[in-house]
């Protein structure tokens, strides 16, 4: 048996301009063995960091800043515990003076946050790198993602196919390319189950993949012989959902920053998408895990030139 932890990130809404993308990213690993291996790796990154446990890695929380760090007095001078002390203090005061929904809201902020109040943005960059090196040095894992560029998923499918449901749809059959090759491999059926995360932080991008899920019901019924009914977890309590997590951030950010470099002609999401890129699925030298869904004409990522979608980089 082999499961399928989904999440996605971005936008699905067409209106929200703030991402170009939708991705949905699965990260595949045997139910046995292979889900505790990946727990343990990412449990160890986040024990050298000293993150609390139960361990909460979500890419969107490492990867912007904690602004009230700057209120800290030489924030960068102080040991870890009191880092958090000083950080902590300072969001409750703010908090005192919020009221309403922005104090609600404010909560939830200081709740993600928690964790890593003691890490520096340079700190929470190396937990984010070291995480994906542990999901990159994980022995028989897979990766799928789906990239939907969404004006292009508008112009190939029309209105009436939204945009998350293009991406479960094409996901959904890559994994069972992948199962029935595991059961013509070891000359059994191997069946799958796909695992989503129901985190209400996320409620909107949970509601799309469970509205999607209701959509397809029927057909995905066809192939349930091979994949069972989804399982929907607390991404707090699933280290396995916040890997998936982190590869369909670190896939976004490359598939939308992929021609973006530095003075030094280094692109960073190109790094750190690296880190990941043996792990999609692919056989007999074909990239069967991944899919970057534009106009390829447009397009020179990694993904697009593996598929041959794109010219040859000069
Ligand atoms: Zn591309």
């Amino acid at each position: 048996m082999f499961l399928l932890y989904l999440d996605a990130t971005g936008s699905a809404d067409l209106r929200d301009v703030n991402t170009t993308h939708y991705v949905l990213a699965g990260v595949c690993v045997a139910k046995k063995g292979g889900r505790a291996a990946l727990e343990a790796a990412l449990k160890a990154v986040a024990d050298r960091w000293r993150l609390d446990d139960p361990v909460e890695l979500h890419a969107k929380d490492i990867r912007l800043d904690i602004r009230e760090q700057g209120k800290v007095p030489d924030f960068a001078g102080l040991e870890r515990r009191a880092r958090r002390d000083a950080v902590w203090a300072v969001m409750e005061a703010k908090l005192a003076r919020l009221q309403g929904l922005e104090r609600r809201q404010y909560q939830v902020y200081m709740r993600a946050k928690r964790p890593i109040l003691h890490l520096a943005r340079r700190e929470c960059s190396q937990v984010y790198e070291q995480a994906l090196d542990a999901i990159g040095a994980q022995d028989g894992l897979t990766i799928f993602f789906d990239a939907v560029e969404k004006r292009h998923a508008v112009k190939v499918h029309g209105l009436g196919m939204p945009t998350p449901e293009v991406a479960f749809r094409h996901l959904v059959g890559r994994f069972v390319g992948f199962l029935s090759r595991q059961t013509h491999q070891q000359e059994k059926l191997v069946r799958g189950r796909l695992v989503m995360d129901n985190d209400p932080k996320d409620e909107a991008l949970f509601q799309d993949l469970h509205t999607t899920y209701c959509r397809l019901g029927h057909e995905l019924g066809q192939v349930d012989g091979v994949i069972k009914k989804p399982t929907f977890v607390d991404s707090k309590k699933s280290v396995s959902i916040q890997a998936a997590d982190l590869v369909a951030y670190a896939a976004r950010r490359y598939i939308e920053r992929w021609d973006k470099r530095d003075a030094q002609g280094v692109c960073h999401e190109e790094k750190q998408f690296r880190r990941i890129l043996t792990k999609l699925d692919r056989h007999g030298g074909h990239l069967h895990g991944a899919r970057h869904l534009i106009d390829s004409r447009r397009c020179g990522c990694l993904i697009c030139q593996e598929r041959g979608y794109a010219d040859a980089p000069a």
